[in-house]
């Protein structure tokens, strides 16, 4: 027999030892009309993934659509009769849960969501999904908020092993934030999109004034754009090109970028004296946090952000700032890390 026979051989061993013994943890994430779903080994790595676009957003209709997704991913990597009590599975959706009960408090999609074209519009409140979700597939069920669910793929797989306390900003349609304090996550509801940054703001949609979520976030920024410009403009992909073409426009369109960036360096100073965290990890579209040549829209709103000191106390500065682009899957490890942690006791130390 040679090496690679032997090498072989052993991983075949340690896949059947795995598949006897072993754990496994099925992560979801909910996004508006849409489900991403990866099985994870104990130790978080991502050995299958899957999605499933959705033609309704209907509470029922979601639990219906994620329970076959986990039954698929289950089923094609760990085989049909594989039990459920090995398996646990991690659910995290872009609005406030409680994860306690496993309850939804709020999830909605945007006003701007709802124009010509656009999918029909959905509300959940007080939704149990959690204990919904366990009952149709049958297995443990975790239930978390999106930013903490990249706060706990951070945790294990991220920043976790140069820092002990740290905090993830995740930007999509809003905005949002989970904390690791001293290498625990800080289950709770943090309305970070909702931090008020500007006395005498916008109109945010939550009904205050001047939240970070009136300037910052893929809705919000496209909105200001819009307001500032005349313009119509179909996202942020469109508001970014404004700012970044040479047109009249463009000067107000980048100075919608920058507020949005000081709107976000106000909300991490409070973040700072809060929690003292020596990184910030920041979610966002590509396009929006990689600057360079032209790159106007993008080189405005970093050089805006990365202004935090300005509006911190002086102890608390000592932070550095990290950008990542959203790729297709973190979100999901993170919902099924949760899971591991919350349904199997694992510890989400970094590897
Ligand atoms: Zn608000």
């Amino acid at each position: 027999m040679n090496a690679n026979d032997d090498a072989t051989v052993r991983q075949i061993l340690r896949r059947s030892h795995e598949l006897d013994h072993g754990d496994f943890a099925i992560g979801i994430e909910v996004q508006p009309y849409k489900l991403v779903g990866v099985l994870a080994e104990i130790d978080g790595r991502v050995v299958a993934r899957s999605r499933r676009d959705l033609t309704d957003m209907k509470p029922g209709e979601v639990v219906k659509h994620a329970a076959e997704l986990a039954g698929q991913l289950a089923a094609v990597r760990l085989g049909r009769g594989f039990p459920r009590s090995r398996l646990c599975l991690g659910v995290q959706v872009g609005g406030p849960v409680d994860p306690d009960t496993g309850t939804v408090l709020h999830l909605v999609n945007a006003p701007d969501d709802r124009g010509k074209d656009r999918p029909p519009p959905y509300e959940w409140v007080d939704f149990p999904l959690g204990p919904q979700l366990a009952a149709a597939f049958g297995c443990a069920t975790a239930l978390e908020n999106d930013a903490h669910a990249f706060a706990a793929y951070e945790q294990r797989l991220g920043v976790g092993d140069a820092c002990a306390t740290f905090a993830v900003v995740l930007i999509r349609d809003g905005v949002g934030a989970g904390v690791v304090v001293r290498r625990q996550r800080l289950s709770v509801p943090m309305e970070f999109g909702h931090f008020q940054v500007w006395p005498r703001g916008r109109d945010c949609d939550c009904g205050m004034r001047g939240c970070i979520e009136s300037q910052l976030g893929n809705r919000a920024l496209t909105a200001v754009v819009k307001e500032r410009t005349g313009r119509e403009l179909d996202g942020l992909e469109a508001a970014i090109a404004l700012a970044d073409g040479g047109t009249a426009q463009a000067p107000e369109a980048i100075a919608a970028f920058r507020k949005a960036g000081v709107s976000l360096a106000r909300g991490i100073a409070t973040l700072l004296t809060t929690f003292g965290p020596s990184r910030i990890v920041i979610y966002a579209a590509e396009d929006l946090i990689t600057g360079g040549p032209g790159r106007r829209a993008a080189n405005a709103f970093l050089r805006a952000l990365r202004n935090v000191p300005e509006h911190t106390f002086q102890t608390s500065r000592n932070c550095h700032i990290v950008t990542k682009p959203l790729d297709a899957v973190r979100g999901a490890q993170g919902a099924a890390l949760i899971a591991l942690q919350n349904c199997f006791g694992v510890q989400l130390q970094p590897r």
